[in-house]
């Protein structure tokens, strides 16, 4: 009984260092940038990402995502068109900018060729939704100014001091 217990002891210790090394972000992200689903043979679909040993990988959809997890080697022979770039890791100190706790590694935005990682799904949602939606407070500040600058918006503007 006694050594069973230690033994169960030991399984445990293992598994929360796998557990906490699991949980390290990676220290360099290359996108792989495979325009074709190496599962499908389609298009990938924008979002539809896998970040796997360090490289991010497109997919069509979930279900192919989730086949890639199931044999990543024979899926990575198939990718025939990978246009691999790095990406920039925004928050290397492996902190959540939302949150400031830990972030996980899977869970994260590409956006601009940089990479974020959150410590939860609410805090990335949370972060992406300004990008997404401005405020309407910033409608006003994007008229164009007499110092020159433009506006960004030349449907409604009658044309920038600066020629834009
Ligand atoms: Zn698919």
């Amino acid at each position: 009984m006694v050594r069973r217990y230690s033994l169960f002891t030991l399984l445990a210790i293992l598994a929360g260092c796998l557990a906490a090394f699991a949980q390290a972000l990676p220290e360099k992200v290359i996108d792989v940038g495979n325009a074709t689903c190496p599962i499908s043979g389609e298009k990938v679909a924008e979002g539809v990402v896998l970040l796997h040993e360090g490289k991010l990988y497109h997919f069509c959809c979930p279900a192919c995502l989730e086949t890639f997890q199931k044999d990543p080697a024979a899926a990575i022979a198939k990718i025939k068109d990978a246009k691999e770039t790095p990406l920039t890791l925004t928050n290397v100190d492996g902190k959540c900018p939302v949150t400031g706790e830990a972030a996980k590694p899977d869970i994260f935005v590409v956006r601009d060729g940089k990479i974020t990682f959150y410590s939860s799904v609410e805090a990335k949602e949370k972060d992406a939704a300004p990008a997404a939606a401005p405020a309407p407070a910033d409608q006003g500040s994007a008229a164009p100014t007499s110092e020159g600058e433009t506006c960004g918006d030349c449907s409604t503007c009658s044309g920038c001091p600066s020629g834009h």
